[in-house]
């Protein structure tokens, strides 16, 4: 049993086909989604339809949750609100009630699964560091727990000393899971990395090698930047790509 691990894809079809027909080549028997399919990129129906097709377990995004509702969009960057606006109108009556029908939070398995934060789920808090954290590990009943939002790759471990630290989780190193620790694991965003780095990003874990291994993988960035230009949306959003921010 092999899961792929992956959220953010924020519409961005040619990152997504990547990170699927990488993680196919790699024995994945099980898909895992973490939220905000959608806003941003240009393929938000594309990217709903192929996850929905997936049958796999799926938690909600800030952006998920904006995308099927109608209130107005206080909160939000106005890049952000742009490509909401957008994506409402992309997406179908019954694409909508898909998004919102999801949890914010679920269990697979032995492990969790959340967008944002366990310790207040819906209020989309940002993890930057062990004390944010913190918060989180004190709501996590599984040893592991995979989260997204920040875009950045980044996996924290609690000790049985319950102190927080944090690991820089890269491509090179798995991640060993360890007995008598807790780990919260950022698996990165698919479809717009914001940690510098503009490789498509997402996680293996394998739960008979206990050991969980990040990817980083090429795509046709020219190709999700021209589609966003010319749906109209703003150019920075395809320029942020190029960018990894
Ligand atoms: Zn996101």
């Amino acid at each position: 049993m092999r899961f792929a691990i992956f959220g953010d894809i924020h519409a961005n079809l040619e990152a997504l086909n990547a990170v699927l027909a990488d993680a196919q080549a790699h024995g994945v028997t099980h898909y895992v989604c973490l939220g905000d399919i959608v806003g941003y990129a240009a393929n938000p129906g594309e990217c709903l339809e192929i996850v929905r097709a997936l049958e796999c377990p799926v938690v909600q995004g800030n952006h998920d949750e904006q995308a099927c509702a109608n209130d107005d969009l206080a909160g939000f960057n106005p890049l952000a609100q742009f490509a909401i606006d957008w994506t409402r109108q992309q997406l179908s009556p019954e694409q909508k009630d898909w998004l919102r029908a999801m949890k914010l939070v679920r269990q697979v398995r032995d492990f969790t699964i959340v967008h944002a934060t366990l310790d207040t789920p819906q209020r989309w808090g940002y993890i930057f560091n062990p004390l944010d954290a913190e918060a989180s590990f004190n709501y996590q009943n599984t040893q592991l727990c995979f989260y997204g939002h920040t875009h950045a790759p980044r996996a924290y471990v609690r000790d049985s000393s319950t102190t927080v630290h944090s690991h820089a989780f890269t491509a090179d190193s798995p991640l060993p899971v360890e007995a008598g620790k807790k780990y919260f694991v950022n698996v990165g965003s698919v479809g717009q990395p914001r940690d510098g780095d503009w490789h498509a990003s997402y996680c293996l874990y394998t739960p008979a090698d206990q050991s969980i291994q990040l990817r980083r993988l090429e795509y046709e960035i020219g190709a999700a930047q021209d589609k966003i230009l010319s749906a109209g949306l703003p150019q920075r959003l395809a320029d942020r790509l190029a960018l990894g921010k």
